[in-house]
């Protein structure tokens, strides 16, 4: 039995905090049906409980991106409840490094456990929710990657990534940057729209609280790339308004 099929849906993969938490939020404020996607259950709830308590309709999907069966378990349920998801938000990440961010430091246990869930986490969940994607009207996917999984940013010595050590965690990115256009070369002639943004550095447990944006501006990219209407870009790679550069445009 399925819900009403005109209210739209999205899923966000790690939405019980940080970027994914204000993308769940911003996009529950727009009139979405919102699944929250986390690994655990109970930060899960809490964080579908506030949102709830907002006024929002956001309901905890329990999703570990490394898990094909819960992935594909997530993806029955939203199948059976609604029959199809308007947008996905490829969000949860991880960052680890060995020792420093050197390259040569890397263990190989490191770098397995950030491509399973940065790349090959994103493959999952992408291919298990894609038929419930082309049912969509207008399906849009949205991948959380970063300006350190850039060659164009990672190697202008304007930028200030430049010469910077980014190990398997840019290295992700960059793999999910090829990911956003090899999928939209293939969805170019569905309604579907695919593209990847970077959030910049934002202040959440991903650094330590480090970064100097705040995630609900952070999030922001992410839900006009999630809420774009049929004129909007497909396999394009985005930021918005970064403190040191005004383009909106970021070179892969
Ligand atoms: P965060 O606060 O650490 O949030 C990461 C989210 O991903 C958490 O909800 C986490 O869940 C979830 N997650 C991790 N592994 C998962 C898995 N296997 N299955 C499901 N969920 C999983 O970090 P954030 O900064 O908001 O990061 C969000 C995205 O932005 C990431 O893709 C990150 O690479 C990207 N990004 C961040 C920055 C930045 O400066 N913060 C910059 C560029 C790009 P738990 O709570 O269970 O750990």
């Amino acid at each position: 039995m399925t819900e009403n099929n005109t209210t739209k849906t999205v899923l966000v993969t790690g939405a019980n905090k940080g970027i994914g938490f204000h993308i769940a939020r911003a996009l529950g404020e727009q009139g979405y049906t919102v699944f929250v996607g986390a690994r655990s259950e109970e930060r899960g709830e809490q964080a579908a409980t506030q949102l709830r308590e907002e006024g929002l309709d956001a309901r905890f999907l329990h999703l570990d991106v490394t898990d094909p069966a819960v992935v594909n378990a997530a993806a029955k349920h939203v199948k059976d409840e609604f029959g199809s998801l308007d947008a996905l938000v490829n969000n949860a990440g991880i960052a680890l490094a060995d020792g420093g961010w050197n390259t040569s430091e890397l263990t190989v246990e490191t770098t397995r456990k950030v491509f399973e869930t940065n790349v090959i986490g994103v493959v999952s969940v992408t291919n298990a929710f894609l038929p419930l994607i082309r049912e969509s009207a207008a399906g849009r996917i949205v991948n959380v990657s970063s300006e350190v999984g850039s060659f164009g940013f990672t190697t202008d010595p304007n930028q200030p990534f430049a010469g910077m050590q980014v190990g398997a965690y840019g290295a992700s990115k960059a793999a999910l940057n090829m990911l956003t256009t090899s999928y939209a070369i293939e969805l170019k002639e569905t309604p579907i729209k695919i593209n990847a943004m970077t959030p910049g550095f934002t202040k959440t447990d991903l650094n330590e609280n480090k970064g100097w944006r705040a995630p609900e501006i952070s999030a922001k990219v992410a839900v006009d790339l999630a809420t774009l209407n049929e004129d909007g870009p497909h396999g394009g790679f985005f930021q918005e308004g970064l403190d040191y550069h005004a383009d909106t445009t970021v070179p892969w």
